[in-house]
């Protein structure tokens, strides 16, 4: 499973020098659960944190622009936010988010 975040991890060495800014454009502008919200189609969330999860984790996976929407998260609530943002739900993004971190430190990318 490590394995499985450390590519994780090394998929996001591609948005490492891409600005903010650039990044919260292209997911606010394709992020598919931005265009479910925008068509009036937002997912309807239970309260339960099981099923909104996959819930959540399903429209994540039909989403053009997961990477960045994972690398913007990290870059602006680390590994606390709640919920999935880029496909990943909180538990897989504490597993990812040091990987990440000490990719970013140390300047080891791909
Ligand atoms: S990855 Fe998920 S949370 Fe992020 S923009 Fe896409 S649908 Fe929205």
């Amino acid at each position: 499973m490590s394995d499985h975040f450390e590519q994780i991890a090394a998929g996001l060495d591609q948005y490492a020098d891409v600005p903010d800014d650039v990044l919260w454009t292209r997911v606010t502008t394709d992020g598919e659960c931005m265009r479910l919200y925008a068509s009036g189609q937002a997912p309807e969330f239970s309260g339960d944190i099981h099923s909104d999860r996959e819930l959540a984790a399903r429209v994540c996976a039909g989403c053009p622009v997961r990477g960045e929407c994972l690398e913007v998260e990290f870059r602006t609530a680390g590994y606390l936010s709640l919920g999935v943002w880029g496909a990943l739900n909180e538990e897989d993004r504490r597993a990812v988010y040091p990987l990440w971190l000490a990719r970013r430190e140390t300047g080891d990318r791909e």
